[in-house]
């Protein structure tokens, strides 16, 4: 019998029973090692650090540090693999392969969705239902590339780059490696690819997966460590092209590294998207809307529509339907398919989050945060929200990447298109309007890389994605995905 809810929900709801998914089917081993030229190997170092569950705090595995002797070593591999095979493999062979290790992911869809949310935090119906699927289809969208490159780009000489450094973050971690390593491989390129430290487990399954799929040795490296790792693929001389997604601030080290030398670069970086609802907005939707874009993955998402912005004819009922909302959330353990918010990635983010939250109330902003309870153990943070915000206020100009919302109101367009742009960013919008023409409007002045209309956080393979000013540039997913791992003549 499920349990009555917390008090002040009493006449509306009511605690559900666990349903929790099992994780007895998992098969993860006490230590991960580095994945070279199609066998795992230790790290020279003998190095390896733990990965903690950030709904428990325990840990689930070891994984290897990887050096600059590893790095190396793996650059040398794709090096070897792109003049000895990958080039020299027809286009329809590399598509073969591409759709096998699609396929092998879908056959193990389970116990990715299950790891990735151990490993995250974020919850099981999310990895499930989103995280696991879209990276299965990024694989199979460009397999379907693979032998059509002439026609991807017509009337074009297609060539390949080379050998291919990317390194990913730790919000969509399998999702992350698939937007870079599919069209990647797809375009004849090799592969070094560094996941983030807090989330390498989904990255390693993926490298049993390729082994597997008999992808020919070297052609996909996967090195796993911290910052230094990364920056020790960056800096290497054989990279002809490095595909970064993180941080803004580390993004601008890395354009720095490597300016002056030929190599390549896409970054695809931070973002503070507005959330625009103007007063014609079919509301509760709008409401449902907000509370996907900014507590879907805890607000870890690179698009998060972080700063709402509403018309204020209807601003009130807007924020207490939303207030209300906010109330009904589950918090809790992300393996539960009831819960709707799961934990915080890692300690340190969630001392960043809390930090900015005490920034909000001292720079006067006011807070509601939601009634439903965290559970003690573990890094959770509430739903929160800051109303009477101005532009200058911290929590309004920077990332803060938790689910953290500001709200502003305006009265007419002119002033939610200035205000909305005035952001170093520009990753994402959200507009809400029952009229075309508004939404339109709204779209074509809105410095932002990716808008949705009526809707939020929706990707999808043959969709680019990417940003404006601080948020980065090139784009992944779609043919402008495949454009940024060729040469045209
Ligand atoms: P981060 O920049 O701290 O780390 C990202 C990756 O870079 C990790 O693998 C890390 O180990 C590595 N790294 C750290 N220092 C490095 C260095 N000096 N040289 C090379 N590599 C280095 O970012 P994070 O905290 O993992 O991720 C959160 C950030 O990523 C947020 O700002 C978020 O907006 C952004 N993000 C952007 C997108 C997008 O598509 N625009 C998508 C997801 C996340
Ligand atoms: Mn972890």
């Amino acid at each position: 019998m499920a349990k009555q809810g917390n008090k002040k929900n009493k006449a509306f709801s009511w605690d559900y029973a666990p349903a929790l998914e099992g994780i007895s089917h998992l098969n993860i081993k006490e230590k991960y090692d580095l994945f070279i030229d199609g066998k795992f190997v230790k790290p020279s170092s003998c190095k390896y650090f733990d990965t903690i569950n950030p709904a428990t705090e325990e840990r689930i595995s070891q994984i290897a540090h990887g050096s600059e002797i590893d790095v190396d070593k793996a650059v040398k591999a794709a090096r070897r693999a792109y003049v000895n095979v990958w080039s020299k493999t027809s286009p329809s062979e590399r598509a073969k392969y591409i759709y096998r290790i699609a396929r092998l992911m879908q056959e193990r869809a389970r116990e990715l969705a299950v790891i990735e949310t151990l490993d995250s935090g974020k919850v099981i119906t999310e990895s499930r239902d989103i995280d696991i699927p879209l990276a299965c289809n990024h694989f199979f969208y460009y397999a379907g590339w693979a032998d059509k490159l002439e026609y991807a780009f017509p009337n074009r000489k297609v060539e390949s780059l080379g050998v291919v450094g990317q390194i990913t973050p730790w919000n969509f971690p399998l999702l992350m490696a698939a937007w870079k390593i599919a069209p990647a491989l797809a375009a004849g390129n090799t592969v070094v690819l560094k996941p983030a430290e807090t989330t390498s487990l989904t990255a390693l399954k993926l490298a049993e997966i390729i082994k597997d799929s008999g992808l020919p040795n070297g052609v996909v490296n996967i090195i796993t460590g911290y910052g230094d790792t990364g920056a020790a693929i960056v800096n290497h001389k054989d990279i002809n092209k490095i595909a970064f997604t993180g941080s803004t601030q580390v993004g601008k080290i890395i354009q720095k590294s490597i300016a002056g030398t030929d190599k390549r670069v896409t970054l695809e970086l931070g973002g503070k998207s507005a959330n625009i609802i103007l007063d014609d907005a079919p509301i509760d939707q709008a409401v449902e809307g907000i509370v996907n874009g900014i507590f879907f993955n805890q607000g870890h998402v690179c698009s998060a529509g972080s700063r709402l912005f509403v018309q204020e004819g209807v601003a009130d009922i807007v924020i207490n339907k939303l207030k209300r909302r906010m109330d009904k959330l589950i918090i809790g353990d992300p393996l539960d398919k009831n819960t709707d918010v799961g934990a915080i990635n890692s300690k340190e983010q969630l001392k960043t989050i809390n930090d900015y939250i005490k920034i909000g109330k001292d720079q006067g902003a006011k807070i509601h945060q939601s009634s439903s309870k965290a559970p003690k153990k573990g890094y959770y943070c509430v739903p929160t929200i800051f109303t009477d915000v101005a532009q200058s206020n911290r929590i309004v100009q920077e990332e803060i990447f938790g689910p953290v919302l500001t709200v502003q109101t305006f009265r007419t367009i002119d002033e939610v298109i200035q205000k909305a742009n005035n952001s170093p960013y520009g990753l994402a919008a959200g507009i809400w309007s029952d009229k075309g023409s508004r939404v339109f409007n709204l779209s074509s002045k809105l410095k932002a890389g990716v808008i949705w209309a009526n809707t939020y956080n929706k990707f999808d393979p043959t969709s680019p994605f990417g940003g404006y000013k601080e948020s980065g540039f090139g784009r992944e997913g779609g043919l402008h995905g495949l454009r940024a791992y060729v040469n045209l003549k």
